[in-house]
């Protein structure tokens, strides 16, 4: 644990609240497939000097004086983002995933423009054009889909793909995917962009980790632009970072009129994030996030990427096993999508049953899903979390075990109380920041 004695004496309110949740994280079994744990030495740089320090601009084009360390700081996490992905372009600012995903928009289209991307309700995320969304407010947001049923059920169908974006000559196309289990085909997504005159682009946020370690296959060569969130399974502090493979010298053409020049794709997103769409960056962030490129570039990480997909395919097989129906029939990646129609349980009963015995999850939205998103009739079970903690395949077996028992007798708070106690076994044995 983390001594917070300065908290503790002025701040005893909120001291609490960080003691509660260092407990509940401590104890409990985290499954949300979007969250991690961060190293002590990501944190010591979260808690660094380094919050104090403005620097609008780029190492040594900044708007302010003094920020000749923290160009330091961004330049390693630049150098080792480059390393770590093999690509020639990278802006580590945004502060989130969303803030990058912004940075695109406004590089590559204007508002009202048309954009293709994954249905949210098929495993898509927020910003790839939901109408609650900036992205589907200022931009007119069509979707492709996955498969109902056949051979392809629960996977993205290509042909379709092509079929859509022939329809609606899309100006950017959209890959990644928030609660998408395989692995997507960049070649031909970039074949069909080109045959529409598309942009193509990858969000990479939920499989950054396993791209990293090479376990995946590789979107920088085929896409545009690449964003990701540097907290999922990169493992890093919550942040954003856009990359550019080999087509980082390309012009973009629409806006060189405007500007007098032919500006490159990567001047137009360093202009986007800033001053496009943000102020100042959070430079103790990105301090942490070079931090965590130098432990994603260790061959250990490689390691605990290689164990984060064991771990779900074995979680994958042992709640078939037991009867449950997975989304696309298992996964290639890091996540589950189980589809709890068969089981009598919605996905807002099973998230609230299984958090009351410590198992942290999120209701998820099944593809051609009859309940609402407030429902749903699914569970998104992710590996990553836990991975780190240390556990392997046999013990995510045991997890399934305790959440078929919590899910099969979700009002017998006997059974309820019983696997909390295992949980809180399970987890005293691979403790976080012992
Ligand atoms: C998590 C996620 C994001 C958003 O990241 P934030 O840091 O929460 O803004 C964007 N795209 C995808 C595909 C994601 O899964």
């Amino acid at each position: 644990m983390f001594e917070q004695n300065e908290i503790k004496a002025q701040d005893p309110a909120l001291y609490e609240c960080l003691q509660a949740e260092a407990r509940r994280q401590e104890e409990g079994v985290e499954l949300i497939a979007s969250e991690n744990f961060v190293s002590k030495a990501v944190m010591e740089a979260l808690g660094s000097t380094l919050t104090n320090k403005y620097a609008e601009g780029l190492p040594g084009k900044r708007y302010y004086g003094g920020c000749q360390v923290v160009d330091v700081a961004e330049d390693l996490a630049r150098e080792r983002a480059r390393q770590l992905y093999g690509c020639d372009w990278v802006n580590v600012q945004p502060h989130s995933g969303a803030q990058a995903n912004a940075a695109v928009y406004l590089t590559f289209l204007k508002p009202g423009d048309t954009l293709l991307g994954l249905d949210l309700a098929n495993g898509g995320h927020l910003t790839h054009g939901s109408p609650v969304n900036f992205s589907g407010i200022l931009y007119h947001a069509e979707f492709y889909g996955v498969e109902q049923a056949g051979a392809n059920a629960g996977r993205i169908d290509m042909d379709r793909v092509r079929e859509r974006a022939l329809a609606l000559r899309p100006k950017l196309i959209s890959i990644g995917a928030s609660a998408y289990t395989r692995d997507f085909d960049y070649a031909a997504f970039r074949s069909i962009a080109d045959e529409v005159g598309a942009h193509l682009w990858m969000d990479m946020a939920h499989t950054a980790g396993l791209i990293a370690a090479g376990l995946l296959n590789d979107p920088l060569p085929h896409c545009h632009v690449v964003t990701t969130t540097t907290h999922k399974t990169l493992r890093g502090p919550r942040g954003g970072m856009i990359l550019i493979g080999k087509d980082y010298d390309n012009p973009l053409g629409q806006v060189a009129a405007k500007s007098g020049r032919t500006k490159l794709m990567s001047e137009l997103l360093d202009a986007a994030v800033f001053p496009g769409i943000q102020g100042g960056p959070l430079m103790h962030c990105v301090a942490a996030k070079a931090v965590a490129f130098k432990e994603a570039l260790e061959p250990s990480f490689k390691d605990y990427a290689r164990q984060v997909i064991a771990n779900a395919k074995a979680m994958a097989q042992a709640f078939l096993a037991r009867g449950y129906e997975l989304v696309s029939g298992g996964t290639d990646n890091h996540l589950m999508l189980i589809d709890l129609r068969n089981k009598d349980i919605s996905g807002k009963k099973a998230e609230r049953v299984l958090g009351e015995a410590d198992i942290t999850v999120n209701k998820n939205m099944v593809p051609f899903d009859d309940k609402s998103p407030m429902i749903t009739s699914g569970i998104r079970i992710g590996t990553p979390a836990m991975t780190t903690r240390g556990l392997k395949e046999a013990d995510f077996v045991e997890l399934v075990r305790m959440i078929d028992d919590v899910i099969m007798h979700p009002d017998d708070a006997d059974v309820i109380a019983r696997v909390k106690g295992e949980i809180h076994e399970i987890a005293a044995r691979f403790p976080l920041y012992a």
